[in-house]
């Protein structure tokens, strides 16, 4: 990819040993020297901040056939007023999940019209051609089957 000026070092400065990399260091085997300036690569994990974000979602389900296949999902927030039976209306903020068919690339739209939190366990999604996708909550963050 042609060559950069700023290489990143992967070897040893002192005795150019490839280094090794520990959980939490980078280091020589070989003379025992450490790179104090590596920092170690920052996980994606899951945001709890919900809105406006971007994820990938990978498939689990029991097909071989889709575990390759990812969907790409956009969440944003949705205010709308309704009405109240004090103040006349109320604002109420819904978290909308936006997923991306990846067979045909278009917007799905969801299949369930109930309200939902932050928490859930599936939600189903439907393309204009009608593919479909279940987003569900894991432990390890959203995924799809
Ligand atoms: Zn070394
Ligand atoms: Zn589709």
């Amino acid at each position: 990819m042609g060559a950069e000026l700023t290489e990143e070092s992967t070897q040893c400065h002192r005795c150019e040993t490839a280094w090794t990399i520990d959980s939490e260091r980078r280091y020589c085997q070989q003379c025992g020297a450490e790179d104090y300036s590596w920092q170690p690569p920052k996980r994606p994990g899951n945001r709890r901040g919900w809105g406006g974000c971007q994820y990938t979602l990978r498939y689990v389900g029991p097909s071989g056939t889709f575990s390759d296949l990812l969907v790409y999902l956009e969440t944003t927030f949705v205010h709308k007023r309704v009405p109240h039976p004090w103040s006349g209306t109320r604002q109420v903020s819904r978290l909308v999940y936006k997923p991306t068919c990846p067979w045909c690339e278009t917007d799905m739209s969801e299949q369930s019209t109930n309200d939902y939190g932050v928490d859930f366990s599936e939600l189903r999604f439907r393309c204009p051609v009608g593919h479909r996708v279940i987003v569900i909550s894991t432990d390890g963050g959203l995924a799809w089957r």
